[in-house]
């Protein structure tokens, strides 16, 4: 093993071991964070490197540290991971989620996908970059962020609205989520590149009507009018939209299993591929979920409005399809309100960084093959795309065709295979250096 791969394996292990869960709730969260961040800090900085600390609130942590590149009119790239991970029901795992064992080769705790590897690998590499005295091409801004687990309030979006100067010049970014390896024909591999995320956001339905006694019921009462609308948001399929993502993963995956995808039976023809299948199927079109119901408190009186809530998920440029169908399945009658919503994202499918990624990873892997593909949903790369950043999803991780990487995200027993580790930091690596 190289120094960088030992030194990759090593502080994943170590961040897994500081608890650094992100509950969203300001009365429950520790300082894991920011104990994190100061690990880091300390390894960045015993390698000379320069690191700025930034804590918007106690224990909510990040650092950031800006390796100069040699080409002052090349964008910087901005390589990020974030430090939180989500809360663990010990009593249903196996192993200690932070006890970062290493059973078989797999490496076990939270965070080990999501996303504690990659953090290790960038701090691995950045290291590597001092010790070495490489001088990338272009500037690459390593951040460790707080909060993405709880949509980067105090992480990412606090520094892209607070101090954007620490990201000056950035063009690019590469984070989370893809760069694993699924089965693609035979002996071939697809390496998926997130190159877009849908959009999240919500609506409120609510339908008003009299209140009266039950004995007397109406067809245009409140709870039947807005239980109409809530069945027919909840059956409707919106269409398949070929997003550019969508297309060149449909191509790719078509022309090397020789077979055709159809808008119509997408469904189906996506599962044969397995997991990777349904998280394209999830990112094929518009989706629309009515999650919450409100309405009455006593079974002989007829309440006078009635509410649901409407969980909405979008592609790319396709906002305003999205609200237009709510608004007509809603029908008449039924208001539509809209809540928070964070827009879709969308970078190119040609690039420096794409370049970079490809080449990457034909020189470790000649049967892989890189394709693009729309992430269903959201990252911290959502935030930098605020200063005109395009972010890409690519953690790179050749896995065992039968290992599902994605179904490990937040799930008990976490683990990651510690020869892929060993793979993402020469990989990452390879890619920072040509990219
Ligand atoms: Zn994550």
């Amino acid at each position: 093993m190289t120094h960088l791969e030992e030194e990759a394996v090593d502080f994943v292990r170590a961040l897994i071991r500081i608890d650094s869960v992100n509950t969203g709730d300001i009365a429950t969260i520790g300082d894991g964070e920011t104990r994190a961040a100061r690990y880091v800090q300390a390894a960045l900085e015993e390698v000379g490197l320069s690191t700025v600390f930034v804590e918007p609130l106690p224990g909510r942590g990040s650092v950031i540290s800006r390796i100069a590149g040699s080409d002052p009119d090349a964008g910087a790239l901005i390589v990020h991971a974030h430090l939180d991970v989500v809360p663990v029901q010990a009593e249903d795992w196996t192993h200690d989620p932070f006890g970062a064992e290493i059973v078989d080769g797999l490496l076990y705790g939270r965070g080990a996908v999501d996303m504690k590897d990659f953090a290790g690998v960038i701090l691995a590499v950045a290291r590597h970059l001092a010790r070495e005295g490489i001088r990338p091409q272009r500037d690459l801004i390593f951040a460790f962020l707080a909060d993405e687990e709880s949509g980067g309030v105090w992480g990412a979006s606090w520094l892209v609205d607070n101090r954007p100067e620490l990201f000056a010049g950035a063009t690019e970014a590469i984070s989370e989520v893809g760069g694993f390896s699924v089965p693609l024909a035979q002996d071939r591999r697809a390496y998926l590149l997130a190159t877009a995320e849908k959009g999240v956001g919500g609506a409120r339905l609510t339908a008003r009507g009299a209140a009266g006694h039950a004995s007397r019921p109406l067809p245009s009462d409140a709870v039947p009018r807005l239980a109409g609308a809530v069945a027919r948001i909840g059956a409707h399929r919106f269409p398949v939209v070929r997003t550019p993502a969508l297309a060149r993963f449909l191509e790719a995956f078509g022309e090397a299993r020789g077979t055709t995808f159809t808008d119509e039976d997408l469904d189906a023809e996506l599962d044969e591929l397995g997991f990777v299948g349904r998280v394209i199927g999830a990112a094929a079109r518009n989706t629309a979920a009515p999650t919450v119901l409100d309405a009455g408190g006593k079974i002989n009186i007829i309440p006078g409005d009635a509410s649901a809530l409407l969980d909405l998920r979008s592609l790319p440029e396709g906002a305003d399809a999205l609200r237009d169908g709510i608004i007509d399945l809603a029908g008449d009658g039924v208001e539509v309100e809209w809540l928070r919503m964070i827009p879709p994202i969308a970078a190119p499918l040609e690039g420096p960084l794409v370049d970079a990624v490809t080449a990457a990873i034909a020189a470790e892997d000649p049967e892989g093959v890189v394709v693009p593909y729309l992430l269903p949903a959201s990252t911290d790369n959502k935030h930098f795309s605020r200063l005109g950043v395009h972010g890409y999803g690519f953690v790179p991780l050749r896995v065992p065709d039968d290992f599902d990487v994605y179904g490990q995200f937040h799930a008990v027993d976490e683990c990651v295979p510690v020869e892929s580790l060993r793979f993402s930091a020469r990989v990452t690596l390879d890619i920072v250096l040509r990219a």
